[in-house]
């Protein structure tokens, strides 16, 4: 559905509206699934891994809600391959230090077998940032980052790099576009692992791009295509529904969290509650792994699982993960925040934080 009216609408609307069929009679409100490996000849679509209208659908969600052209992928992962599969061979790529551990796997293979040249920084430290701009063909980055939680100058960064003529991508999955669009802010990517709070149900994996650029839509629509990295329509129609729902799930969500920092701040268990100022994702720190588990294990309506954005609360000890990054606090644990009430989450991970104390 187009939603060009002469003001752009507000992200919670844009969730909404955006990506319907066209409102004719005996039309479905919501656009179906379309199960389908291919399609009469002649037209645009031709081929299951060329297109789908259900991708179409939430392709048109996304756009309108980033504010560009979207593009789904079969998962975060695979976008985030598609983007580094269009530099050329040595590009130097900047990212941080603490980015997910997936991004800088891919990373570290790619410099590994020298189809890049990879240089670590810490995001918040914007200075350091801008001096490995001048030789950089991709500033990467991701803020809050996962799961250290640093916060990133977008607005200072991007303008650096789109001066010098560096490709800039910005991994949104932790703001998501209620809470921070950089496009807006001048970035050439906006990346998506839309497994997370887009989808919002940890019920289906999927990522996305949004670009405004034609020309590198069109390179990573040919990456997409060629490299295989195409999304199952069914995954999609389940993000798409999901999505829906985003405003209200972010808003909840990111009260609880700015609440629970509130609430257990300063409990005996804590070494540091890190908390980025927005957002759902909070990270309490404890002085040891053991001190953490126990937590982990207390929690009761808090889920030990990997994963985040969910409308349900979950936490793991990230250091848990054998490559996870050796600078991220052994104690540290990373809680993404749902949408239940505040008062049972609290109670919930209260005592939590009390049997982490006294099981030492
Ligand atoms: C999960 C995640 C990814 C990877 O996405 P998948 O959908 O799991 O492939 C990328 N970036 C961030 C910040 C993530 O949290």
């Amino acid at each position: 559905m187009s939603t060009s009216a002469a003001e752009p609408l507000h992200p919670a609307t844009a969730a909404v509206v955006a990506g319907r069929p066209e409102p004719v009679a005996d039309a479905p409100l919501n656009t179906p699934v379309v199960f389908a490996s291919t399609f009469v000849g002649g037209g645009d679509l031709e081929y299951g891994r060329f297109g789908n209208p259900t991708w179409t659908a939430l392709e048109d969600a996304i756009g309108a809600l980033e504010g560009g052209d979207a593009l789904v992928f079969a998962s975060g992962m695979a976008a985030t391959n598609a983007v580094l599969a269009t530099l050329p061979i040595g590009a130097k790529v900047v990212a941080p230090t603490h980015a997910y551990l997936g991004s800088l796997t891919q990373l570290d293979e790619g410099q590994e077998r020298g189809a890049l040249t990879r240089v670590y920084v810490d995001i918040s430290d914007t200075d350091a940032v801008l001096a490995e701009l001048d030789d950089a063909a991709v500033l990467w980055i991701e803020s809050p980052t996962n799961p250290a939680l640093e916060v990133a100058d977008l607005a200072t960064l991007l303008a650096a790099a789109h001066a010098k003529g560096v490709l800039t991508v910005v991994d949104n999955t932790f703001a998501t576009p209620i809470l921070q669009r950089p496009l807006e802010l001048g970035a050439d990517v906006v990346l998506h692992s839309a497994t997370k709070f887009l989808s919002g149900h940890s019920d289906a994996v999927l990522g996305a791009l949004v670009v405004r650029d034609a020309e590198l839509k069109a390179r990573l629509i040919s990456r997409r295509t060629i490299l295989g990295a195409t999304a199952g329509p069914m995954e999609v129609y389940l993000v798409l529904r999901g999505l829906r729902t985003l405003a209200l799930r972010v808003e909840r969500a990111s009260e609880n969290a700015a609440a629970l920092v509130e609430r257990l701040s300063g409990h005996p268990a804590l070494t540091e509650l890190r908390y980025p100022g927005f957002g759902a994702i909070i990270a309490p720190v404890f002085a040891d792994a053991a001190s953490a588990e126990r937590f982990v294990a207390a929690a009761r309506l808090a889920r030990f699982a990997t994963s985040l954005g969910g409308v349900e609360t979950t936490l793991e000890r990230r250091r848990r993960w054998s490559g996870e990054v050796v600078t991220i606090p052994e104690g540290l644990v990373r809680v993404s925040v749902g949408i239940e009430h505040i008062d049972d989450l609290a109670a919930d991970l209260t005592q939590a934080l009390d049997a982490a104390v006294a099981g030492a």
